[in-house]
Parts: C-alpha cells; sequence; structure tokens
C-alpha cells in the first residue's frame, strides 16, 4: 500500500558548480513543497510541467497543486511515456507548446518524470529562447540517483542514443522518495543497480551497508532515504570535479559498456532496461577484473551476488532471446567507447569500490571475454 505523504525536513545535498551551484532536496512528500522552492529561487516566475502520460496520472495534479499555493503559473506539457519520446519530433513538439505556453526568460521548466522526461525537458529548456532555467522533479529510482543531477540533457539520433544534447544543469532538483510508491517493481529494481554502482564503484562502506539494507531500502522509509542521499552525494561530488566528462566522471560508466552493448542489442526495449543492463555490464567488468588478476576473485562474486540476490540480471542467459553474434556485439561495444589502435577504455575495478579508468585495454581481449560468454548461453 502507498504510504501516506508526510512534508518531513528534507536532506539536501549541493552540486557545487560555481555560479551554477543547486540544491538537490531528498525526501518523502518534498513535491508538496516545490512551488515554494521555486517561488524562493525565481519569485514572479511562471512554469511549465513537462511530463510524461503515466506520471501525470500519478503526480501532475500534486506538483500542479504545490505550484498553484505558491502562487506560480502553470501549464502542463505531456509527452507519450517511453524512450521514443527522446526524438527530434517530440522535441519540436515540446518547444512548441513552451513557447505557446508562453514561458520566457525568467521563467521555467519543471521537467516532473523519469530519466527520458529529464534529457527531454532539460535539452529543450537548454534550446528555447537559448536557455531558460529547469527543475528537475524525478520520479523513478534511476532519474532520483542519477539522471537528474549533473546537468547532461540529450535525445537520441537514428545514430545513437543521447547523439544530440547538451550539458545543461538544473537549478533545483527535487526529488521526493514518496513519488516511487507508484513505480513498477521491476523499474525500481533496474534503478537499484545505479545505487549499487555508486558503492562498487567509490564507496566499499555504503556497499556493505546496502548488502544488510536493500530490502529496507525497497520498502521505502529512511534507509531508501538515506541510499538517496548517499547515491546524489557521490554523483554531485564526481560532477563537481569533473562536470564536462573527462576524466572522474567516467567512473560513473562503471558497467556501461557491457551494459550498452546488450541493451543496444536488445533494441532499447522491455526486454532490458537500462539499469538491468548496468547491472549485467558490471558483473561482466567484475568479471573481467578478476581474469585480469585486479581483483580477488572471491571479492568479484561478492560483488555479483549482491546484484543477484536484489534480482538483477549478472548473466546473459537471465536475459530472455538470443543475441546478435560476436562480431556485432563487439561493434556494439566499440561504438560506446572509441577503439584507439585496437585498444579500448574500460571501467575496471581493483576492489569493491576501486574503479578506475583503464585505457589500454586490447580490442582482442574482449572480444576473447566476449565469445566465451556468448558460447555459454
Ligand atoms: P523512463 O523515464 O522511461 O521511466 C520508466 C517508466 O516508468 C516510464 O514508463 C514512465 O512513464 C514510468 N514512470 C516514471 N515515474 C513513475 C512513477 N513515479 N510512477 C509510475 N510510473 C512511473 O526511464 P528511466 O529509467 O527513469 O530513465 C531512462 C532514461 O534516462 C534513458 O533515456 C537514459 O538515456 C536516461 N539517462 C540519462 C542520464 C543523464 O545523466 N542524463 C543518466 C542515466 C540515464
Amino acid at each position: 500500500m502507498t504510504a501516506p505523504l508526510r512534508a518531513t525536513d528534507p536532506i539536501v545535498v549541493k552540486v557545487e558548480l560555481g555560479a551554477r551551484a543547486y540544491d538537490i532536496a531528498i525526501g518523502r512528500g518534498q513535491l508538496a513543497a516545490l512551488g515554494a522552492r521555486i517561488a524562493a529561487l525565481r519569485p514572479g516566475c511562471k512554469a511549465a510541467v513537462v511530463t510524461d502520460e503515466n506520471v501525470a496520472r500519478h503526480h501532475l495534479a500534486a506538483a500542479e497543486a504545490s505550484l498553484q499555493a505558491a502562487g506560480i503559473g502553470h501549464a502542463p506539457v505531456v509527452v507519450p511515456a517511453g524512450e521514443g519520446s527522446k526524438s527530434f519530433a517530440m522535441l519540436e513538439q515540446v518547444c512548441d507548446d513552451l513557447l505557446a505556453a508562453k514561458i520566457e526568460r525568467g521563467d521555467l521548466v519543471v521537467a516532473l518524470g523519469g530519466g527520458v522526461v529529464g534529457d527531454l525537458a532539460g535539452f529543450a529548456a537548454a534550446i528555447v529562447r537559448r536557455g531558460v532555467d529547469y527543475v528537475q522533479v524525478p520520479t523513478t529510482l534511476l532519474a532520483q540517483v542519477d539522471s537528474s543531477v549533473g546537468g547532461k540533457t540529450a535525445i537520441n539520433s537514428r545514430h545513437g542514443k543521447n547523439l544530440i544534447g547538451a550539458f545543461y544543469q538544473p537549478i533545483l532538483v527535487v526529488a521526493d522518495t514518496a513519488l516511487l510508491d507508484t513505480l513498477s517493481a521491476r523499474e525500481f529494481r533496474a534503478g537499484y543497480a545505479e545505487v549499487a554502482k555508486y558503492g562498487l564503484l567509490g564507496d566499499a562502506a555504503f556497499f556493505s551497508w546496502l548488502e544488510r539494507n536493500w530490502k529496507d531500502v525497497f520498502a521505502g522509509g529512511p534507509a531508501r532515504e538515506h541510499a538517496i542521499a548517499v547515491s546524489c552525494r557521490a554523483k554531485a561530488a564526481i560532477v563537481a570535479r569533473d562536470e564536462r566528462e573527462t576524466g572522474d566522471r567516467m567512473l560513473l560508466n562503471l558497467g556501461h559498456t557491457f551494459g550498452h552493448a546488450f541493451e543496444a542489442a536488445a533494441g532499447f526495449s522491455d526486454r532490458l532496461l537500462h539499469g538491468e543492463a548496468v547491472s549485467l555490464g558490471m558483473a561482466l567488468a567484475f568479471e573481467f577484473s578478476a581474469r585480469r588478476g585486479l581483483i580477488a576473485a572471491a571479492e568479484a562474486e561478492r560483488a555479483i551476488a549482491h546484484l543477484a540476490a536484489v534480482g538483477l540480471p549478472t548473466h546473459i542467459n537471465a536475459v530472455s532471446g538470443t543475441w546478435p553474434d560476436l562480431d556485432s556485439m563487439m561493434d556494439l561495444i566499440s561504438q560506446d567507447k572509441k577503439v584507439r589502435r585496437g585498444r579500448l577504455t574500460l571501467i575496471l575495478v581493483r576492489g569493491i569500490g576501486r574503479a578506475f579508468v583503464a585505457r589500454d585495454v586490447e580490442a582482442g581481449e574482449v572480444r576473447a571475454f566476449m565469445a566465451e560468454k556468448l558460447a555459454a548461453r
């Protein structure tokens, strides 16, 4: 049953980006304070609330009531749910709708939704009238711990995912953990892969905490808030060090090179959700690191065992259907991270919480590893 909303004090995490710094307010019931927070930041503004059909059904009325109570004029812009909305056609539609709603410089866009809405609305905000402010109100676990923080916005092209976009930071993120109560169990679990990722890449103590407390994180309550806050703190710290992903921010791609290849092979469909692909990719990155002698096999197994315990895929056999042949899979892996003179850049691990950027991985070594995985089907 969905727990009643309580407007408790939020946990506030700051993203330290100088003149573009902003707060992430995390807590159950925080949507009720959205309007007041916006009014404090941009007195007298009006807002367009971009959302998708599913989120609109569950949470648009509450978002509008919060804006209304703070005296902020608002207009909804509702797009179809799903990855297909990260398209040029939908971007055009959203930009036109923002202009029709008379959003001017000084007004703002509220992105109420998961990563799809956040990426689409954030990019529209970056280009409408050469840039209007926007606020992220993430409604999936993945969006609360990852996509709403850090300012990457994008749509997809026929040449690939997220290829057209901008680095454009929001002025505020409001992560109301109660909104996750309406999310499907599968979507929540997929988002949890990104939570586990922060432990696996840089925080062994957090990973141990997750091993002990993951059931409480799934159940909701203070453990969920804590896990989201720790994840946001980790992401905020990395983004503050490397906003444009020239160094440390690459660590956030742990599991993504292998994962993206499978996600693309599955056609970015319900067959394998993004977070599920990241889980599979992280399991492969740990296994590959153990193969190279970088991490003890038992430690790699411990990382993989936790992902499996929560019900995330850690082996390609856990995903139904067939996969393309080895050459096609290697093409997908190489597209994600450019091959330079037969070498790939991968995020590997020297231990739980000790990820690093390996720029010298022989493509042949990855090919042999993938051949073995695909043969084991
Ligand atoms: P999503 O936005 O498609 O949401 C998943 C599904 O859940 C959708 O059907 C949506 O309508 C529904 N939904 C969302 N919130 C809900 C709620 N509270 N209750 C009920 N249903 C709800 O998917 P996602 O996993 O949040 O995001 C994936 C996208 O994020 C991808 O496009 C990916 O490229 C992008 N992404 C971006 C970044 C970044 O840094 N910008 C990082 C990671 C992922």
